[in-house]
């Protein structure tokens, strides 16, 4: 076995250079600027999500003013934003707040052991293909919640006779040249929907077959009222107005969708169906059986699906695959769909921490037999944060809480001379709720890969961000379900 490599001690030991990453090295070094901290990433540029999916038309499709960091405004005009220019953002952010010179790029992280006997991590990492060895005081898991290597494909029945290139959007191979080439994409999830219309655009005819349908609705990229207050107020402020208009509109759709879903289905069936070409068969593509929500709502940017659509680009087919063949798929009702290309648009494998082998004095953690508690540790871990953010709304809106509370603990566990904490649950019996409860393919596949939530605060992972911000900001302290304590001489971090 090769000789570890020493990495060093820090205060904060970072997983991961995506929003959740970044943002936790702004917000512990806002609050703690003596910490010294450290980002490992195993690829070799930021940007997590928004750099390793790279398919043509990827954007996001919550509002970017939400998506951003509250502390580095977005300064484009448009609220759903491309792929590239969410990139660049975030690597801009990164270099304009000294965090990039802190991220140690290519250190894929294996494992991570905390130690009661001195109160520290040693994570054990695989960096440019050698061991290393890093300490921290804590651990801060930005490390999203899918693997990054193995995507979901279904194993559909001769996938291996078909002739033609099959691609999955997680793996977009740059040099794919589709021009004037048939393509049909699997699913009808957000992935899909901001692909199509990208395809359409030089593919000589793209069909999205879906096994059933999904919740479309069309939102300008632009928002004019928006973009005056922008004229008109400092960057700053026009940032946070931006921000908290779209938290406000995207909970108001999402309230409305889940506490009168009749009138939601009615509403976007209308917008869907004057979208459309008159005749248009929308309850056989576009009525799903579910209620909005249930599912996350995909959004069409400026109805550009809708369009292609209607120009006839491109086209919705809702079937079940019976088999694929050499030159496309065969459907059940009997039809062929005669590709060149298909793209395996299916989906994400959840996972949780990054797949790193986690070790309390020795022995195993599963992060699945743990409860979290405020969503952001877990319980009987020591020092162990962990990043999530919301299913219904913007990601950051919770990233941004978790690192902010990550650092608000190490500024109390300092002040009061601390060096180890955690949240313990005792013996009580408590009702268990899935964490993320969305139906979609991805969570109901892998419901038990995430830590487990409770029913109750502080240990129910909730999909409310209003609650959740109320509560950060006004109500939480510390509470009797966190354990506090210091060993008698307390390694120190050097530096
Ligand atoms: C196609 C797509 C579109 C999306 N659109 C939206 C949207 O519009 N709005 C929204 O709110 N959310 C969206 N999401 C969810 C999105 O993932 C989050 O918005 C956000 O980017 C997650 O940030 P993160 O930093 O927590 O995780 P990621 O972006 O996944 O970053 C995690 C980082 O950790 C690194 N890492 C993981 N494991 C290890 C390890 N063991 N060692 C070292 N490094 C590791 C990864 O390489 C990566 O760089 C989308 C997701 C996808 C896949």
């Amino acid at each position: 076995m090769p000789v570890e490599q020493d990495g060093g001690s820090y205060d904060v030991v970072i997983i991961g250079a995506g929003i959740s990453g970044i943002g936790a090295a702004y917000r512990i070094h806002e609050r703690n600027p003596r910490a010294r901290y450290v980002i490992l990433e195993r690829r070799d540029r930021i940007g997590g999500t928004w750099d390793l999916f790279r398919y043509p038309g990827v954007r996001s499709d919550s509002s970017i003013f939400s998506l951003s960091w509250p502390w580095e405004p977005w300064t484009r005009t448009e609220g759903v934003a491309d792929g590239d220019h969410i990139r660049e953002y975030m690597d801009s952010t990164a270099r304009k707040h000294g965090i990039f010179g802190n991220i140690h790029f290519h250190s894929h992280v294996q494992s991570a052991d905390w130690d009661s006997r001195t109160d520290t991590w040693t994570v054990h990492v695989i960096e440019n293909g050698t061991p290393k060895t890093y300490r921290g005081r804590f651990v801060f898991f930005g490390s999203g919640y899918y693997n990054y290597d193995e995507a979901y494909t279904p194993d559909f029945p001769g996938l291996g006779t078909f002739r033609g290139t099959v691609v999955h959007p997680q793996f977009w191979p740059e040099d794919l040249d589709y021009t004037g080439t048939k393509m049909v994409v699997i699913g009808s999830g957000a992935t899909s929907i901001s692909l199509i219309p990208a395809l359409a655009q030089k593919a000589a005819k793209v069909t999205m077959l879906q096994r059933s349908p999904t919740y479309l609705l069309a939102g300008s990229r632009v928002n004019p009222l928006i973009e005056v207050v922008r004229k008109v107020l400092p960057r700053k402020f026009s940032h946070a107005f931006a921000r908290y208009f779209a938290v406000a509109f995207e909970s108001l759709v999402w309230f409305l969708a889940r506490t009168t879903p009749a009138l939601a289905k009615r509403l976007i069936r209308a917008q869907n169906a004057s979208r459309l070409p008159a005749g248009y068969p929308v309850d056989v593509h576009f009525k799903p059986r579910y209620n909005p929500w249930d599912q996350r709502l995909c959004l069409v940017a400026d109805g550009d699906m809708f369009d292609a659509i209607k120009a006839g680009r491109a086209e919705v087919v809702t079937d079940h695959i019976d088999h694929f063949d050499e030159t496309g798929i065969m459907l059940r009702s009997g039809q062929h769909l005669d590709a060149d290309i298909i793209v395996t648009a299916t989906g994400l494998q959840l996972q949780a921490l990054g797949g790193v082998r986690i070790t309390v004095d020795g022995n195993e953690i599963k992060p699945q037999d743990r409860f979290s508690y405020k969503a952001h540790m877990l319980e009987d871990v020591p020092n162990l944060i962990w990043c999530i953010g919301y299913t219904n709304a913007s990601w950051t809106l919770r990233a941004d809480m978790t690192a902010r509370s990550a650092a608000k603990l190490i500024e109390y566990m300092d002040s009061h001379g601390y060096t180890h904490a955690f949240p313990h649950l005792g013996g009580e019996p408590i009702a268990e709720k899935p964490t993320w409860d969305l139906q979609a393919g991805y969570v109901l596949r892998n419901m038990h890969a995430l830590p487990k939530s409770g029913t109750k605060r502080p240990w129910v992972v909730r999909q409310n961000y209003l609650a959740d911000a109320i509560d950060h900001n006004f109500v939480d302290k510390v509470d009797e379900n966190m354990t506090f304590g210091r060993l008698a001489s307390p390694a120190r971090v050097a530096g």
